[in-house]
């Protein structure tokens, strides 16, 4: 007999089976020799109270032994099926290719970065010398923006598809199974280039294709239909179904739709700033101590406030990280941030932004978001002096309008300088931060400090461009066999979320 039990642990006996045993006995009323195994569903943190405690939900095996399901998916060989381009080896791109294996087509894909090896060099240039390689950064590259990302694995898109899957595959390829059952499944910086790299190998193993150093520079339509692409200005790759799924920070490929009157749209997004306290703080608040336990993680946060019209709100928040220089084109500051597996960075970070709507920025053209975006991103980049160096201010100061006069010590690794923000950030997104950030305050003991920096700009928050598709066959409505895949086309926003819709459009083309 199997049973499903909650139960509730002090944070120093979550490993400790003997006491897990113990207090599922007790929950369930039965001699502890009855139970002969158990299996962990889901494991949080719960914080609300002063004694901060950990919640298990647990299947336990009565009187049976322990049978646990293995997650394995068989890959055929499909060097000789029907190829499908997709363009972009993020995770929309790299599930795409999967599943379009599982389905019996060939992926191939093209991606204008390199692998990750390789790539680790160009973000040491931009991390010590502040030089973006425009082909091979934090955003371009094997995996896409996914790699050196943070790894959350948080999505709030449980009806888009099987959340599950891509854990289990993310598991496959060598993450920890804890991102099975934690709330706040999280793989971490140093992790993740290894489980990507095994991904793509899968892809080559089973007969899949992929392209590095392959730009995508045309798309070849004829009579309304996709033929292929043209690679690098020069070669041209043939199929009759192409998942576009490059990311948010691809314009080249947003200009290129709209030069050949293919239907983009504008896009609302959000913008505002990455914000860094010391991670004691936020542990302190959090966690109600002056020290956090030693079994405990580095505590996390989410902040959301509703200033007049606009929603003000923390995302991406990493305990113990690392504020990442994220850049993809000359002259643009873009900020973003990351943490390794073990969080154990002395700072807290945050993007923390505003909602910016399309009634923010006048006209009809669909790249006015994109460009107005754009437009901050070099702002910044002057500001801060050139060499990737970020423009900063200390928290109070900001509120207060005052030039900070020197910085506190922090994560970003090109440097900052210390500047007036509101001379970068829109008033209204100035205003709206300089209301909500004291209100946060009060949300979090010690959050509202001067001891915290704000750092310019987050403003690759999601696209600000979609790319529209019809809600049945995901193709786009003028252009059959064109799939618009995942964030950059304005369906995801994050790691999972891009994942599921590389699946759903691979499974699209499957039904085409
Ligand atoms: C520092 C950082 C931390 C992050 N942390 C998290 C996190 O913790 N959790 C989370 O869920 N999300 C996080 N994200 C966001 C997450 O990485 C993205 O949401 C996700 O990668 C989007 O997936 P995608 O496949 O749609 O696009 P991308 O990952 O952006 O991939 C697009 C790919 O397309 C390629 N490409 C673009 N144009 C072309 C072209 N013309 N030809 C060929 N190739 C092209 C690009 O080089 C890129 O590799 C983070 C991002 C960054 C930068």
């Amino acid at each position: 007999m199997q049973k499903d039990i909650e139960i509730v642990l002090f944070p120093n006996e979550v490993e400790q089976t003997e006491i897990i045993n113990q207090k599922l006995a007790e929950g369930l009323k039965l001699p502890q020799n009855r139970i002969k195994g158990y299996e962990i569903l889901k494991r949080s943190i719960d914080a609300r109270s002063r004694k901060v405690i950990y919640r298990l939900q647990i299947k336990v095996f009565i009187d049976e032994e322990v049978t646990t399901q293995s997650f394995n998916i068989y890959y055929q060989n499909v060097s000789k099926a029907k190829p499908v381009i997709i363009v972009g080896a993020g995770p929309a791109g790299l599930f795409a290719a999967l599943q379009c294996i599982e389905n019996g087509l060939k992926p191939i894909i093209i991606e204008r970065g390199k692998d990750v090896k390789q790539r680790r060099r160009d973000l040491a240039a931009i991390n010590k010398q502040g030089l973006v390689n425009t082909e091979s950064n934090y955003c371009y590259g094997e995996g896409g923006a996914g790699t050196y990302s943070d790894g959350k694995l948080y999505t709030r898109s449980n009806k888009r598809g099987d959340i599950n899957k891509v854990l289990q595959i993310f598991v496959n390829n060598g993450a920890e199974k804890d991102i099975l059952i934690d709330a706040r499944p999280h793989i971490g910086t140093n992790k993740l280039p290894h489980i990507i790299t095994s991904i793509k190998d899968t892809i080559l193993n089973a007969g899949g294709e992929v392209l590095f150093d392959s730009q995508m520079t045309d798309i070849i339509i004829e009579s309304g239909k996709v033929k292929g692409v043209i690679v690098n200005f020069k070669d041209n790759l043939l199929a009759s179904n192409l998942i576009l799924a490059t990311g948010h920070s691809a314009r080249d490929v947003y200009e290129l739709l709209n030069r050949k009157n293919i239907l983009i749209e504008a896009k609302p997004f959000a913008l505002g700033v990455r914000i860094e306290h010391p991670q004691e703080i936020i542990d302190s608040a959090q966690y109600h101590c002056d020290i956090r336990s030693e079994f405990l993680p580095p505590a996390y946060y989410s902040l959301v406030e509703q200033v007049g019209p606009r929603g003000v709100f923390s995302f991406c928040m990493c305990p113990g990280g690392i504020i990442a220089p994220c850049a993809t084109g000359e002259n643009e500051i873009v900020v973003n941030g990351w943490s390794p597996s073990k969080r154990n960075n002395p700072f807290a970070n945050s993007g923390t932004v505003v909602q910016v709507t399309l009634n923010d920025v006048q006209g009809y053209d669909p790249l006015r978001m994109l460009n107005f975006q754009s437009e901050i991103e070099k702002l910044a980049f002057e500001a801060g002096g050139g060499n990737l160096v970020a423009p900063a201010q200390r928290m109070v100061d900001f509120v207060n309008n005052r030039l900070s006069i020197d910085l506190p010590r922090n994560s970003y690794l090109p440097g900052t300088k210390s500047v007036m923000l509101d001379n970068i950030l829109p008033e209204f997104v100035s205003e709206s931060l300089k209301s909500a950030l004291p209100l946060f305050g009060k949300k979090i003991r010690g959050y509202y400090t001067n001891e915290a920096v704000l750092v310019g700009v987050e403003s690759r928050t999601s696209s600000p461009v979609r790319i529209p598709r019809d809600k049945e066959t995901f193709q786009h409505p003028q252009v059959e066999g064109l799939f618009p895949c995942a964030e950059g086309a304005g369906y995801a926003g994050g790691i999972v979320s891009a994942a599921i819709d590389g699946i759903n459009c691979a499974n699209a083309i499957l039904d085409r």
